[in-house]
């Protein structure tokens, strides 16, 4: 495998940022995840609008224009001979002795990227069996709008879940509805066939695949509710479900071991899986 790595196409193995890059010490970056199909990345306007969003909410520089940077991605694309999978992008405050305040104006940012095939069956086969999750508190800050690479709160719900045989960990607010998952949003069916996800404020990350969800609702005539859900809703639901760049629309059918609905995959889910890629921008 190949990585880029602030100009140079590395050996993944032995490819290395600084020790004093602020990624590391303070968590000081951030990040996107672009799915890659037929070799082609999926919404890369969408994730890249957003990076530059993340970027100009922490005050980071860009590390390349727009064009360049859909070039490199492209390239690691390529020479990791990716068809199925993904392809990360990190950007940080870049390398400097270390201190809390920003470091000096002209400190170049830090690009890394790499790309990996995912064995796309995997998924599939998870989607039709569907999946388990447990609900645990938020507690990360009241910033998760930024898709920073500050996620250890995320990463121990995460860890949480597999220790509990869960899939995911549903993120529940100090009033008791949910937020979003440890890396994906959450999303309830209601009886009337109606999909609710929680609005996009400052408390959840607005997913990329959501908001081509949203593309394909209007197109597919399915109505959306962007409104607060409680756990107890939620496992009352005729249908529940995640999505992410990674798992795309993906069926609940479990919440803290109670079954949602009949305790198999929705239909609603499974369909709108089935057309995502039909509304993505694939480029
Ligand atoms: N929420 C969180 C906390 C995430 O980390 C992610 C995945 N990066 C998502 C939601 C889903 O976002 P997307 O659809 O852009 O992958």
């Amino acid at each position: 495998r190949i990585a880029y790595v602030n100009g140079s196409y590395l050996p993944h193995g032995s490819a290395a940022v600084h020790i004093e890059d602020r990624g590391y010490q303070f968590a000081d970056g951030v990040y996107e995840v672009c799915e890659v199909t037929g070799g082609r990345l999926v919404d890369e306007t969408r994730h890249l609008n957003r990076l530059e969003r993340s970027l100009n909410e922490l005050k980071i520089a860009s590390p390349m224009s727009r064009g360049a940077l859909s070039v490199v991605l492209r390239e690691t694309v390529r020479r990791n001979r990716v068809r199925e999978g993904l392809v990360y992008m990190q950007v940080t405050r870049g390398v400097a002795r270390r201190d809390h305040a920003f470091p000096k104006p002209g400190t170049p940012p830090a690009l890394v990227i790499t790309a990996k095939s995912v064995d796309m069956s995997k998924g599939d086969a998870n989607a039709a069996k569907g999946v388990k999750v447990i609900t645990l508190p938020d507690n990360r800050w009241e910033r998760v709008d930024i898709k920073s690479v500050g996620l250890l709160p995320n990463c121990l719900a995460k860890q949480a879940a597999r220790e509990a045989g869960a899939y995911e960990a549903w993120l529940v607010d100090k009033d008791g509805f949910v937020t979003e998952g440890s890396s994906t949003n959450a999303w309830i069916v209601t009886k009337d066939g109606v999909l609710v996800t929680r609005y996009a404020d400052n408390g959840i990350l607005k997913g990329i695949t959501r908001t081509t969800l949203f593309d394909l609702c209007a197109r597919e005539g399915v109505r959306i509710e962007e409104r607060q859900f409680s756990v107890a809703e939620a496992q009352e639901a005729r249908e529940c479900f995640l999505t992410s760049a990674t798992t795309i629309v993906m069926p609940i059918v479990a919440i803290d071991g109670r079954p949602v609905g009949n305790g198999a995959p929705g239909s609603i889910a499974t369909d709108l899986r089935s057309k995502f890629h039909e509304v993505a921008e694939i480029a």
